[in-house]
């Protein structure tokens, strides 16, 4: 089968022929139609001081995808093949405190599809049937494509209540611009995002962002009294990993109010921590998605009304993956998607 293949430790990937992954009992081996670019395959490509310490070549790359079953294992009841399935692309330990009670997004021996195992990028990819989610009827395969990415929007913005709140979304990118559409459908009243690049805060008003600011150019705390803010953000999405955006976050949120931290920094972030006492402020750092709340709530305002296909710019064939990921690493852009079929 075709792969797109981290083959030794150095910049770059290549598109091989390599043999159709292994399965196990437990697995389903699914037929990979169409695949979303994260940020994670990215720094892979580039092969940064975070994938050289992480990345053992060779390796199948990718881990955002929609597909078919193919073929199910002996021990699989509960899916057939032509099945619409995505994969969860955490892979977890099943047997530590957190599985056995159910918390499996909280599972420290979590293996990354794409990362610590064979991903996605391919004509097939196997997963234990745990992590298979099929997708309900009339789903968009390009949404379908996306989910786990999806998944860390949802995750994050229905971390905390954001009825009638003002929610600050730090990062217009992939995830921050689907973040921005959820916050809305789950009733937020402004939804201010954050963003360097123009492209994306074009982008973030098409995703229902009701004001969006360049953080080199406009203050927050001149542009909160000009829309009627109260007393500060009640809510902040962290989705950037920039220290500067995080600390000027933290001096513009209501006493009592909430911040999810979803963005990954690269250096350590030093912040005036009395900020957090007198304020009175909650912190709390999100990884990845809930197995399988996310999923559901995914699927669910979906079928209620939440578009977030605004987000998906860019699609190209698998076979031209150095100009989708020019595309996806250029920053004009929101998702990028690559084909498998065609
Ligand atoms: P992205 O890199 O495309 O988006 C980050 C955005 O932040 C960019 O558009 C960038 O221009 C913007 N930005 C940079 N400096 C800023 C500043 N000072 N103020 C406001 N915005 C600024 O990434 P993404 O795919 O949308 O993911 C968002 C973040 O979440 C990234 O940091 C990513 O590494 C992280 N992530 C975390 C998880 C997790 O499970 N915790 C999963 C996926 C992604
Ligand atoms: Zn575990």
């Amino acid at each position: 089968m075709r792969a797109l293949v981290k083959t030794h430790a150095g910049p770059g990937l290549e598109l091989l022929d390599v043999p159709e992954p292994p399965m196990g009992i437990d697995d389903v081996r699914i037929g990979v139609r169409k695949t979303g670019i994260c940020g994670t395959d990215l720094h892979i490509e580039a092969w940064d001081a975070w994938a050289a310490a992480t990345i053992k070549p060779p390796l199948v790359v990718g881990h955002e995808f929609v597909g078919e079953v193919l073929e199910i294992g002996s021990n699989v009841t509960d899916l057939q093949p032509g099945d619409v399935v995505s994969g969860e692309g955490h892979v977890v330990c099943g047997h530590c405190r957190h599985c056995r009670a159910g918390r499996w997004h909280l599972c420290a021996r979590t293996v990354g599809l794409g990362v610590n195992r064979d991903g996605a990028f391919a004509e097939q990819v196997v997963l234990p049937v745990t992590n298979v989610w099929h997708h309900w009827p009339g789903v968009d395969e390009e949404v379908a494509a996306i989910f786990d990415p999806f998944g860390n929007a949802v995750h994050t913005a229905l971390t905390f209540p954001v009825l009638g709140e003002d929610v600050l979304i730090v990062g217009a990118g992939p995830i921050g611009l689907m973040a921005a559409a959820v916050v809305r459908h789950a009733g937020a009243r402004l939804v201010v995002i954050s963003e360097p690049n123009a492209f994306r805060r074009e982008l973030a008003l098409r995703m229902g962002a009701t004001h969006v600011v360049d953080p080199r150019v406009t203050a927050l705390s001149d542009l909160q009294p000009e829309i009627g803010m109260v007393e500060g953000f009640d809510v902040v999405l962290e989705m950037s990993g920039n220290p500067g955006a995080l600390r000027d976050a933290l001096d513009h949120m209501a006493h009592g109010g909430r911040m999810a931290l979803l963005g990954i920094p690269t250096e350590e972030i030093a912040i005036d921590v009395s900020k957090v006492v007198f304020n009175q402020l909650t912190l709390r750092g999100i990884y990845g998605r809930e197995m399988y709340e996310t999923w559901y709530k995914m699927s669910v305002m979906l079928q209620s009304g939440l578009d977030i296909r605004p987000a998906i710019t860019h699609r190209f064939s698998h076979r031209d993956h150095e100009a989708a990921f020019a595309a996806a690493r250029s920053g004009d852009s929101g998702k990028v998607i690559m084909d498998w079929k065609d």
